[in-house]
């Protein structure tokens, strides 16, 4: 018995990552027996192996530490999101979202800041950005996939890991990956488009390896900013700078909303935590509340 990673699942077969190669495994009777779906990411024990057809058994799911929904991946690691300084310009307030719905799920957040070449005086630049989130302490990297800067970076950040791309379309995701590994696109493509095309063709999510044990999701994550499923009470974590400020509010159940003596506002009146991002805060706060009503 041996355990590995599923990298892709096709009809019925999954392709499990063993060091001498990638096997292709059956799903067999156990699996109904457990009732879980294996899915792209899990960890499996895999049995009667045939080192030359490089052919196996899928035995057993290993607990999973968490599980996306869209793409469905288990044991994601971390999302690097993207967005470019221009064409198109950032959105910021899909990044925080974006962050919010990670940090939900306990991942690691990385930011990277594409088409650095494109900066000019009038859009909001890299330093711009870097000033907003510094203080949130996520790693922030600056690229240019077409002037092939910040790349390495990149891929040293993704060591080790298995990642998910996320960001709104056309700032780079697919350039980025290619400068990283060329051959490497992601599969573009939300279910929207799909069906406007009429297409009924099921997309197989897979890991790509960057180096040995890196991996990256071939299709990009979070094209569903279900911000209302998120806890009201837990909102306030997902903002990592308010977390050093918030034993210094009155209330210790503050909501750093309309309650006195707020120590989060009063940071975001001195300027240390960003006003853009405490207006997310709120407005993603109302969102919520909202869908609670409704
Ligand atoms: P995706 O939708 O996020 O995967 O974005 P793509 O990788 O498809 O890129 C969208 C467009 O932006 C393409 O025309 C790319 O050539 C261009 N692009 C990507 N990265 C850069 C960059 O760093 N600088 C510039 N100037 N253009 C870029
Ligand atoms: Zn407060």
């Amino acid at each position: 018995m041996k355990e590995g990673r599923i990298i892709k699942g096709i009809s019925g077969f999954y392709y499990v990552s063993l060091e001498d190669g990638l096997y292709e495994c059956k799903g067999r009777g156990i699996l109904r027996k457990d009732k879980v779906k294996p899915l792209v990411g899990d960890w499996v024990q895999v049995s009667h192996l045939d080192a030359e057809e490089k052919t196996g058994t899928l035995e057993r799911v290993l607990s999973r530490k968490n599980q996306l929904k869209r793409p469905e991946i288990a044991n994601v690691d971390q999302v690097v999101i993207v967005v470019s300084v221009k064409n198109p310009s950032p959105s910021l307030n899909l990044m925080d979202k974006i962050i919010v719905l990670a940090e939900d799920l306990g991942l690691e957040v990385v930011l990277c800041i594409n088409k650095g070449d494109l900066e000019t005086e009038k859009g909001i630049t890299q330093n711009e950005i870097q000033e907003i989130y510094e203080p949130t302490g996520y790693p922030m990297i600056f690229t240019s996939a077409k002037g092939n800067r910040g790349i390495d970076d990149l891929r040293n950040k993704l060591k080790g890991k298995v990642s998910v791309f996320s960001g709104p379309s056309g700032v780079g995701k697919s350039s980025l990956l290619n400068a990283i590994k060329p051959g490497l696109q992601l599969k573009t493509g939300e279910v929207s488009e799909r069906i406007q095309r009429g297409k009924h063709t099921t997309r197989h999510t897979e890991l790509v390896s960057v180096d040995q044990d890196s991996w990256i999701a071939d299709t990009p994550g979070f094209g569903n900013l279900d911000i209302d499923e998120i806890q009201r009470e837990n909102l306030r974590f997902y903002f990592r700078e308010f977390l050093p400020h918030m034993e210094n509010c009155k209330f210790t159940s503050c909501l750093h909303l309309k309650e006195p003596k707020c120590a989060v506002k009063a940071q975001v009146e001195e300027g240390t935590i960003s006003q853009q991002r405490y207006n997310h805060y709120v407005q993603f706060m109302t969102e919520i509340n909202e869908k609670r009503r409704g």
